[in-house]
């Protein structure tokens, strides 16, 4: 694992911003496995998930605060998830050998080369074929295999809204979730730099240099 810097966040954030949504999330594991985008791709999903699962705790925490709708009465609710609970054991195996209406497939785990190739669902699917091809009438179920095996890929966690006291597993999203956030600690970092740059006419390196009691002191004494 790479130690995470503020300077090394910013720099992925930056250079993830332009890019598709699961390159984003390439660049971002690369910030703690040291490994580029390109090695990091033939990696199955969960694997990469886990790795920015390892960035989010490190940079902010175990507990991730969410904030999402009771799909029973529609009322916002606040959730808090630990990093924990997303975290699945690794896989044992990435590849399964079945047999699908008599036809003898292997099946393999999605990875984000896959993703970035095509997102449709039917594609996806025979892209995981290793071995054999299958009909139309069989991708849901050769699809729910392919996500058996990658269970990272596609957590859930255990919500209960106790305005109606529906319980439900809500999907998680690990690259959107981290996403956003270093999107917004990126900005906020960003406007800090400014601040303080314009007050004190301090360069970027300064302020990162800061550590954050001393940060805080002057952004306050600089009147924000
Ligand atoms: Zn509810």
């Amino acid at each position: 694992m790479t130690a995470v810097t503020e300077a090394s966040l910013l720099a992925a954030w930056e250079a993830a911003l332009p890019r598709p949504r699961r390159d984003r999330a390439l660049v971002l594991a690369g910030v703690v496995t040291g490994v580029s985008t390109d090695g990091l791709q033939d990696l199955p999903i969960g694997a990469v998930d886990a790795y920015l699962l390892d960035l989010r705790e490190g940079c902010f925490g175990a507990m991730l605060d969410c904030l999402v709708d009771c799909p029973g009465c529609g009322e916002e609710l606040e959730a808090n998830v630990d990093v924990a609970e997303l975290r699945f054991p690794p896989a044992e195996e990435h590849t399964r050998e079945v047999n699908v209406g008599g036809r003898s497939l292997v099946v393999r785990a999605l990875t984000s080369r896959d993703l970035l190739a095509t997102g449709d669902r039917g594609s996806l699917v025979r892209r995981c074929l290793a071995e054999g091809d299958v009909t139309d009438d069989v991708l849901d179920l050769v699809g729910n295999i392919i996500d058996e095996l990658d269970p990272q890929a596609t957590p859930a966690v255990e919500l209960d809204c106790p305005n109606c006291r529906r319980t439900w597993m809500a999907p998680f999203d690990i690259a959107d979730f981290v996403w956003q956030e270093v999107d917004r600690c990126a900005r906020r970092t960003l406007h800090e730099i400014h601040v303080l740059a314009a007050a004190y006419g301090w360069r970027e390196d300064d302020v990162l240099a800061l550590t954050p009691l001393r940060r805080s002191y002057y952004l306050q004494a600089a009147g924000t």
